[in-house]
């Protein structure tokens, strides 16, 4: 749940970007530099076969990212056992879509009612849960989201332009390498219409983050 100190040494630390000004007339920023380095060494020794490499380039540009969610998300509107099993158990309900792999083994899915809307973050790095999501947005990985978002949730909804009814309870979930949460949105009035696939196109990254909400019917029919 929030705030669980005791996981914090156990957290991935993979994401430590150093966004530094380097006038060094390399069009290449210094960790594209290493990458490549490391990418050439561990070729060179026959660690890795580029073909791999390559293949888990495009899984990660093409094949993982937000649709993956969407389709998760979409999948439990339309479905209300699928989504008990979402609830009960994320990362196997999740397999059943085909949706998982490194680092959404332990996938939370919390749901947002009326009474309380749900938001993660990951305070102490960037814990995200990449199968579902893809890579995480800067914002996500930034100190100010990190700390502000437990000390001033609603605050840092209403910056993305998300304002709830003052009612609504506000629930902020620290993700962990181990736990991490997905955000299941409430499902937007004027859509009992559509079917899955449409459905999912109003399911936005940020919804499932709890930043957003779900794009309405008219937004989402984008041209
Ligand atoms: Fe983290």
């Amino acid at each position: 749940m929030a705030q669980d100190h005791d996981s914090h040494d156990r957290h991935d630390h993979h994401h430590h970007d150093h966004d530094h000004d380097h006038p060094h007339g390399s069009e290449l920023s210094p960790m594209d530099l290493r990458v490549r380095a490391l990418e050439s060494i561990l070729v060179e020794k026959g660690y890795v076969d580029p073909a791999t490499l390559d293949t888990l380039i495009e899984t990660y540009e093409t094949k993982v990212g937000p649709h993956n969610g969407a389709r998760v998300v979409a999948r439990a509107w339309v479905d209300p056992a699928f989504k008990a099993r979402l609830l009960q158990d994320g990362s196997a309900a999740m397999r059943e879509l085909d949706v998982g792999g490194r680092g959404g083994e332990h996938m939370v899915v919390v749901e947002n009612t009326p009474e309380e809307h749900n938001l993660v973050v990951c305070t102490l790095c960037s814990c995200y849960p990449w199968p579902v999501l893809g890579l995480p947005p800067v914002w996500y990985k930034s100190p100010p989201y990190r700390s502000r978002a437990v000390i001033d949730p609603r605050g840092v909804l209403a910056e993305f332009g998300t304002v709830l009814p003052a009612e609504t309870r506000i629930r902020v979930w620290d993700s962990t390498a181990e736990l991490r949460y997905m955000v299941l949105p409430m499902r937007p009035p004027g859509t009992e219409g559509l079917d899955e696939a449409a459905l999912a196109d109003l399911v936005t990254r940020d919804a499932m983050i709890g930043t957003g909400l779900p794009l309405s019917p008219d937004q989402g029919a984008r041209a």
